[in-house]
């Protein structure tokens, strides 16, 4: 998406060869034009699918989701993440380690918001190692549902989520794809599709 990568290009910040921060338009500053955008891409890449329902993970997955659930008319939940659970009865839970915090976190759904029979999207802003869309897609199954497709918008393709998911069998869309983090500089891969 050519909007996405301009703004990574004149925006982000590549802090190491595997981390680049993105601060000013979409983890901390957000910029609604481009998650507008964002969410007509996704609504469209997946127009398709018949999606009820949009998953993310709190907190820098819920702008991109919320938009794409505007313009797919579908309602958008976000996982919670939990240190510890008392209550569990009502709750599917996994277990996902953090790329940027190394450490677990035990993300939660309400089994009221996913049931059998839905299809549903799930979105995030990066994939690194995969763990993250890993543990979303382990909520949609325990309720019996399905994922339908993952909408990522920066794909790190040299780390292994993406060909992780993909041998899985999930279909996958990045809006950008980077190569590599090296010198400081952004070097895009190609898109999947072309
Ligand atoms: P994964 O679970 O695929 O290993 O990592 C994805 C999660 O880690 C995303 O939800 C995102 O919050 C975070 N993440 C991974 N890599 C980066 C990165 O290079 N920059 C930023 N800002 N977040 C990242």
């Amino acid at each position: 998406m050519k909007l996405l990568k301009e703004k990574i290009e004149s925006e982000g910040i590549v802090l190491s060869e595997n981390v680049l921060k993105v601060d000013s338009f979409i983890n901390h500053q957000m910029d609604p034009v481009l998650m507008k955008e964002i969410g007509l891409e996704f609504a469209e890449r997946f127009k398709d699918e018949a999606i009820t329902k949009i998953l993310t993970i709190e907190s820098s997955g819920i702008a991109p989701a919320i938009m794409t659930g505007l313009a797919l008319n579908v309602p958008v939940i976000f996982a919670r993440k939990r240190k510890s659970l008392t209550l569990t009865t009502d709750l599917y839970t996994a277990t996902v380690y953090s790329f940027t915090k190394q450490e677990s976190n035990e993300i939660t759904v309400s089994n009221k918001y996913i049931t059998k029979g839905d299809n549903v999207l799930i979105i995030d802003d990066f994939l690194a190692n995969g763990q993250a869309a890993l543990g979303l897609a382990s909520l949609v199954e325990q309720a019996s549902a399905k994922v339908s497709g993952i909408g990522i918008l920066i794909e790190k393709s040299f780390q292994p989520g993406a060909d992780d998911l993909i041998a899985k069998g999930y279909r996958l869309e990045s809006l950008a794809r980077i190569e590599a983090l090296k010198e400081g500089k952004v070097q895009f891969a190609k898109d999947r599709q072309l």
